[in-house]
């Protein structure tokens, strides 16, 4: 059972009037689903209790019409019409004795309001501050808007207790919360008692405090997310300011949680973060009140956990992508299964849900967000059908999930891999520069496989059609990848450019592969995600020269959505890398590649002893079409089904990949859906006319 270890991380703590089981915190964290798909979110966060965390909380929930954050797709609490669908998600919250937390946000800076068409209000008046750029102002609250907001706040908490939770988190951290807005001198520019020292600053969110704690403070814990940081210069709210502002307003909230100033620092991707790096900043914090303090860091590992409760640093573990790569974590903590903890690998596949406003994804847990849609459970798989066996041939992300819910449906498995290794593009990307926790796709699979005698890995088994053909088990699943284009057929040319012959044309595998071009190299980045970036990285540091030429305004344009592209900017930036954006690339000659502007075709060229193409990948499917060739011999064979998929069959990044190899685990023998659709989903209800 578990190890006396990790004993301090199940002993019960106040919040305020409420008590949590144990220090296990999930801190507020976006879906993609919100308000369109409650059911969905609902569920997920079910699913967490069941898994033992202590404390479990809403994503962001705009209190107010008058302020919110369209197009994102968060949760709204804007009238008593609401209620149901947050009481939904409190009452999956409550099922295993956690506590139910609602995070209360007023965007005032941040908000657009294009979807209520309302003013913005802020304390002061300036341009919204969003990922997009909107073209709005907000307009300065008066002392009557100030009143108004109090009241609003109290209203919001009121029909919090009544949607039955038992935790308020107050957000002021992350760029986004009105109570940042205010404490911060960079968005506070006022002359009168809510603006100028730190003192008058922090009377808005002291007056919220007391105004909530009258009306619900005798049952609901109130908990005030703040900046650690925000670094952004000598008016941002820093953390010496920090430590100040708690040091004047001791006992203000009954627990204070940190989080750093924008997201994009908070929850920066393992490729330029460390596990528990807001450690530093967090540091001491705890000595300046006596409330208690819960902090975040990507925590995976119950070691650090254990440190960070035991060094005073923090009392409560926040997690939000570690409880969505495991919510069973605590659980396997307790039960001293420490070794089937699912470790996130810091991708933020799951923050481009939220930043696409579609639904979330997990690359670590496929069943995220599925749990409700898709009735999956990340821990438990649905019973075995008709057949007995699965030949599933190779052995990357896809193919390894797939085997690992296949064989706890029941299965017998084998698993043949062309490589003396296993992984698949996870063991190869792991190498490059910052992907290092990447392994842990495989890692976890591989412990997980070894663990079950229904399962047999073969390597160094590259098969053909033929010997599928002979081995006779009944259903072939083939998850063999893709491979990087050569000729750079991407989203510019869809058909092949014109190359020189003589020109040395390097793909992503090849530098995977450790065959590095040297000298004056060009990579042509028509992907946009990371691969681009971190191959520049790779190179410099080999000693090339390199240029990164992409048809995009932005180096690895789709890492917007991983909050990483501004990091990843600086980098390569750093790194002396010569970023040539908005160009594509026509022409490749031996010593040189011809370079047009996206918007105007004129062309320029660029001295290049190598190019690196990094475009598009074409699937490995060559064994799948030819074992549909022969289906008239399948039966003979005693071959039931055969079955593509991951990169095998479409390209797209890692998660989709163990998305796929999870569904196709999960559908084996199953019914027929025909025309139906795949998931459940939620319609909203029409009104009388
Ligand atoms: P995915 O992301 O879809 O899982 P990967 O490219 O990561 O795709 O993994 C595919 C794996 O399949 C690679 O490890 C590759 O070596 C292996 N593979 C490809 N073709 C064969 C084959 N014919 N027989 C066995 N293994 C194969
Ligand atoms: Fe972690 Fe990536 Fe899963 Fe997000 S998608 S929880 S970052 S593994």
């Amino acid at each position: 059972m578990r190890d006396p270890r990790y004993d301090i991380l199940f002993e019960p703590m106040a919040i305020g009037p409420v008590t949590a089981k144990n220090r296990f915190y999930q801190v507020p964290h976006c879906n993609g689903g919100g308000y369109r798909d409650p059911s969905a979110a609902a569920e997920m966060r079910g699913i967490k209790a069941e898994g033992g965390w202590g404390v479990i909380f809403t994503e962001q929930c705009e209190m107010h019409h008058t302020s919110e954050i369209t197009p994102f797709i968060e949760l709204r609490l804007w009238e008593d019409k609401d209620i149901p669908q947050l009481r939904r998600m409190s009452e999956k919250m409550k099922t295993h004795g956690a506590l139910a937390g609602i995070q209360l946000a007023y965007s005032g800076i941040n908000g657009p309001n294009l979807y209520t068409k309302e003013v913005p209000l802020a304390p002061s008046a300036l341009p919204i501050r969003t990922f997009t750029n909107d073209p709005v102002q907000a307009r300065a609250l008066s002392k009557t808007d100030i009143r108004d907001l109090r009241r609003w706040f109290v209203n919001a908490a009121q029909r919090s207790k009544l949607a039955g939770f038992d935790l308020i988190c107050l957000y002021g951290a992350h760029g986004f919360g009105i109570f940042q807005h205010f404490l911060s001198r960079a968005t506070n520019q006022r002359s009168d008692e809510y603006g100028g020292s730190l003192e008058n600053r922090a009377r808005f969110v002291n007056e919220v405090i007391a105004d909530i704690r009258d009306a619900v403070g005798d049952s609901m814990g109130i908990t005030l997310r703040v900046s650690l940081d925000e670094t952004i210069g000598e008016l941002g709210f820093s953390n010496a300011e920090l430590r100040e502002f708690i040091e004047m307003n001791r006992d203000l909230p009954d627990l204070w949680d940190l989080a750093q100033g924008t997201w994009e620092d908070c929850s920066g991707p393992s490729r330029f973060k460390e596990e528990a790096a807001q450690e530093q900043l967090v540091t001491g914090i705890r000595a300046l009140t006596s409330r208690p303090v819960v902090g975040v860091g990507r925590f995976t590992s119950p070691d650090v956990m254990a440190r960070m409760v035991k060094s005073g640093t923090l009392d409560f573990i926040g997690c939000a992508r570690p409880s969505i790569a495991d919510p069973f974590l605590p659980k396997k903590v307790e039960e001293g299964r420490i070794e089937d903890i699912r470790e996130c690998i810091g991708c933020n596949i799951c923050i481009t849900g939220d930043m696409t406003m579609s639904i979330s994804r997990c690359t670590q847990n496929p069943t995220f967000m599925e749990e409700w849609r898709k009735g999956w459970h990340p821990e438990q798989m649905n019973p075995k059908g008709d057949s007995g066996n699965v030949l599933v041939i190779g052995a990357g992300p896809a193919g390894l999930e797939a085997a690992w819910a296949l064989c706890r449906r029941g299965y017998d498995v084998a698993i043949a891999e062309a490589r003396t290794e296993i992984g698949g593009r996870v063991t190869l990307e792991s190498r490059l520069p910052g992907l290092s926790a990447w392994g842990r796709v495989r890692d976890y699979r591989e412990y997980q496989l070894r663990q079950r005698p229904n399962v047999e890995i073969y390597l160094d088994s590259g098969l053909s059609a033929a010997e599928v053909m002979e081995f006779g088990f009944e259903n072939i699943a083939i998850a063999t990848g893709a491979t990087w284009r050569r000729d750079g057929v991407a989203r510019q040319h869809v058909v092949p450019m014109p190359i020189d012959e003589a020109a040395r044309i390097y793909t992503p595998d090849d530098l995977m592969a450790g065959n590095l071009p040297t000298g004056e190299v060009v990579i042509y980045d028509d992907d946009h995600y990371y691969m681009g970036g971190v191959l520049a990285e790779l190179l410099v540091k080999n000693g090339a020269k390199v240029t990164l030429i992409t048809p995009s305004a932005f180096v690895s344009d789709w890492t917007n959505n991983t909050l990483e592209q501004a990091t990843i900017h600086a980098r390569l930036d750093d790194l002396g890398v010569e970023i040539v954006l908005n160009r594509g690339v026509t022409q490749i000659a031996s010593d040189h590649v011809v370079s047009n502007c996206v918007y105007t075709g004129k062309t320029r060229n660029y001295a290049s002893d190598a190019i690196v193409m990094v475009a598009s990948r074409m699937a490995n499917d060559a064994l799948y079409h030819d074992l549909m060739a022969h289906q008239s011999s399948w039966a003979d064979a005693g071959i039931r089904s055969v079955r593509v998929f991951g990169d095998a069959e479409a390209a797209g990044p890692i998660a989709w990949a163990t998305y796929a190899g999870h569904r196709y685990a999960r559908e084996l023998d199953g019914p027929d859906l025909g025309d139906a659709l795949s998931f459940r989903r939620e319609i909203t209800e029409l009104a009388a006319e």
